[in-house]
């Protein structure tokens, strides 16, 4: 149910928590419950058939990935492994094939021991207790509280970057909340959790912070906290420490192992792909090898010439390609590589 703001903002802003009026939280809290009935996005896993399983996926997908893009991915996913037991049972090169560019794979392989571990120590039911699901592999402090929450009904403080920010903002008055998550502020936001409709609240400030009261662009004229917000009352203040973190992609190693991995999902269960395609400058190929270029098939050529053209000199894509292999996420066999 999460969303990540990929333009979120560093350095950290002030820390300050303040305590909280009691008439102004059950003010906030309507306002947000009431606001959450009216605007939710449908999306499948809100819906009252969606599966603590098909909830966990998704929060896992949607960490660090728009919703637009898990979307597809968790229709296909769920209709594949519908249950841990599936997926847990299914080859890796189909998880990572299905998890497609998601981005960050090794989330896939994570969801997959976690589906293991569902199996192995929870006879296959996602469990509805916040520390069993936070003993579990691949689950941290957010999903084990998004899955208590949001699967389970049970009171707990999601607390995603949606989440702080709208919180920051509304009682705080800050523009940006610190980077990192401290004790401190967990249990300041976990004390502002109603009693009831504690599910609403959690899923109606990660929507508003999602929709509304954006990173870079707050609707604050669309917003229902507008006359309740402290960071509106105190005008807006821009914190100058706070610059744009630039979404740096292209040229970076997470674009080339990304670029790397699809040459491995296109040529996946055709023959492994060699190395030296991906890795060996264009003057540096044997005849032998310019042929086999040439020859792949057109998906698997397209990723290839990709990787290529990321990386000429080839140093680069060699090295991660090693890391790929100890990350679980690719094979070497002999002089190629391929999908585990
Ligand atoms: S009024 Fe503006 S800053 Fe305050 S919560 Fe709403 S959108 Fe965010």
């Amino acid at each position: 149910m999460t969303h990540r703001d990929a333009g979120e903002l560093t350095p950290p802003p002030a820390t300050a928590l303040p305590p909280v009026d009691s008439e102004a939280l059950a003010t906030v809290q309507h306002r947000i419950i009431d606001w959450y009935a009216e605007h939710a996005r449908p999306l499948p896993w809100r819906s009252a058939d969606a599966t603590p399983w098909s909830i966990l996926v998704c929060e896992v997908m949607s960490q660090q990935t728009p919703i637009s893009r898990v979307l597809p991915r968790w229709e296909a996913w769920m209709e594949t492994w519908p249950g841990p037991a599936d997926l847990a049972a299914a080859p890796a090169s189909q998880v990572l094939l299905a998890w497609d560019s998601l981005g960050y794979p090794r989330r896939a392989l994570r969801l997959q021991e976690t589906a293991a571990a569902i199996v192995e120590r929870h006879g296959g039911e996602v469990p509805d207790d916040e520390e069993a699901l936070l003993a579990l592999p691949g689950v941290g402090a957010y999903t084990a509280a998004a899955v208590t929450s949001f699967a389970h009904g049970g009171r707990t403080a999601v607390l995603d970057v949606n989440v702080r920010r709208v919180l920051g903002r509304v009682f705080a008055g800050v523009q940006h909340r610190s980077p990192s998550l401290t004790a401190a502020e967990r249990r300041w936001a976990a004390a502002l959790v109603p009693d009831d409709e504690h599910v609403a609240w959690n899923a109606g400030a990660m929507e508003l912070g999602a929709l509304v009261c954006t990173a870079t662009s707050p609707a604050c004229d669309a917003c229902p906290l507008t006359d309740t917000c402290a960071w509106v009352a105190a005008g807006r203040p821009v914190d100058p420490t706070v610059v744009r973190r630039g979404q740096a992609w292209a040229g970076t190693d997470r674009q080339l192992r990304g670029a790397i991995m699809r040459a491995l999902r296109a040529g996946n269960p055709s023959p492994p792909v060699p190395v030296r395609l991906l890795t060996a400058p264009t003057a540096q190929l044997t005849a032998d090898e310019s042929r086999l270029l040439e020859d792949l098939d057109d998906p698997v050529q397209r990723a290839v010439l990709a990787v290529r053209d990321l990386d000429a000199g080839g140093d680069r894509t060699a090295r991660l390609a090693e890391d790929l292999v100890r990350d679980g996420l690719a094979v070497r066999e002999a002089d190629r590589l391929r999908l585990p």
